[in-house]
């Protein structure tokens, strides 16, 4: 067991603090990465904050991350993809049973026995719960470790393994390309790479924003239209015309609005992840056999692959790096949607702190 730096949260309600976690020393299939880059998802925010108590209760202590980037320093006897001084990516998973009929599929993210970066029983029982990657290193089975390609950088790519996954899996799952109309609600950290992926894939592709100041910032990541959602004529003129749309918005909000704005079969897939259920009107849904569906980050095979697409097409996150003490000033940001696109813990203010 090696006791390493963190930070976590005690409560609810206690803000990010620093503190020292254990972690088991790498066994024969693991790599042990010390960790340079964690993204800040708003799954790390509800998941501090106990808002999804209903359907996975955060136990605390709470380390959360789960967008890590750094380099390898140890590897186990029977790790075979990984050296000492290799660039290194953990996402949102971090072991599965690989058994199952979803993980012999390459879907070990619908895995009934995975395991998370954070808050997921812990299978090696070093701590109650696994703790993720706002902490100095982070000791993974070597089947969850990802390769980043080396002409990214890497603050930007730390994102790619929960916002970038989670985006890039529906849009590949529903058919985005060439002569297809795509809808991105919300422009945070999910919805930014959504943007970018939409268009990189080569469909048309318009942001429903409730910022107007992000109007410019949407065109420059890739939409050919920008929406201001609450303009109702801005949104009357996209009635019935979209093929898909992917909504990463993080609270509640009026769904029937886009999902009024889907052609004939379109769908709408819900990534974002708002605590409270949403209101589905039925009439919106059987008027041209729309459908509604949901989708949660992607398998591995999908994440390397999506890793590997942004290396070819130069894609990372726009990220703004900060300290790791300026956590709990990073999260009220995010209530307010004032973050552009996503905030990233350079983790060698951990050490210095
Ligand atoms: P984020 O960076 O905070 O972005 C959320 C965006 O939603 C905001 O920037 C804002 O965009 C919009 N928004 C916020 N409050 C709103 C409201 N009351 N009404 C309408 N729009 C609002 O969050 P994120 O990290 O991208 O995560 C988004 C959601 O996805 C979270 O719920 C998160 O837990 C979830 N998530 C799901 C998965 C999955 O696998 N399904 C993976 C990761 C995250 P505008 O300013 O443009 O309106
Ligand atoms: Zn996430």
């Amino acid at each position: 067991m090696r006791p390493t730096k963190a930070f976590s949260a005690v409560s609810a309600t206690s803000p990010l603090a620093a503190a020292t976690i254990p972690r088991r020393e790498p066994t024969e299939r693991d790599v042990q990465i010390e960790i340079l880059f964690c993204g800040i998802c708003h799954s790390d925010l509800h998941a501090s904050r106990d808002e999804w108590s209903e359907f996975m209760p955060t136990v605390y202590p709470i380390v959360p991350g789960h967008e890590i980037v750094g380099r390898v320093t140890r590897v186990g006897s029977a790790v075979t993809k990984f050296q000492p001084g290799d660039l290194a990516a953990v996402g949102c998973l971090v072991d599965s049973d690989g058994t199952c009929p979803e993980c012999r599929s390459g879907h070990e993210n619908f895995c009934s026995h995975l395991t998370l970066t954070f808050n997921s029983p812990d299978p090696h029982k070093t701590a109650p719960v696994t703790y993720g990657g706002y902490s100095e290193s982070v000791v993974v089975d070597e089947r969850f470790v990802l390769r980043v390609p080396a002409n990214l950088n890497l603050a930007g790519a730390a994102p790619l393994l929960c916002a970038g996954i989670t985006t890039y899996s529906p849009l590949r799952h529903w058919g985005v390309g060439p002569g297809k109309k795509v809808g991105v609600v919300g422009l945070g950290g999910l919805g930014h790479m959504g943007v970018k992926f939409a268009h990189a894939l080569g469909a048309e592709t318009v942001v429903f924003t409730t910022s107007e100041s992000k109007r410019e910032d949407a065109r420059r990541l890739g939409a050919d239209d920008v929406v201001v959602s609450h303009n109702a004529n801005e949104m009357q003129k996209h009635a019935g015309s979209f093929d898909f749309i992917l909504d990463c918005v993080s609270a509640d909000h009026d769904i029937n609005a886009y999902v009024n704005l889907l052609a004939r079969d379109g769908n709408l897939t819900l990534v974002g992840a708002p605590a409270k259920p949403l209101a589905v009107s039925a009439f919106a849904l059987l008027v041209g056999r729309r459908s509604l569906s949901g989708s949660n980050i992607g398998g591995l095979a999908e994440t390397q692959e999506m890793l590997d697409f942004c290396g070819r097409h130069n894609i990372t996150a726009d990220v703004e790096v900060i300290a790791i003490q300026q956590v709990n000033q990073a999260y009220e940001r995010l209530l307010r949607s004032d973050v552009k696109y996503r905030f990233c813990i350079d983790m060698a203010s951990l050490k210095a702190g």
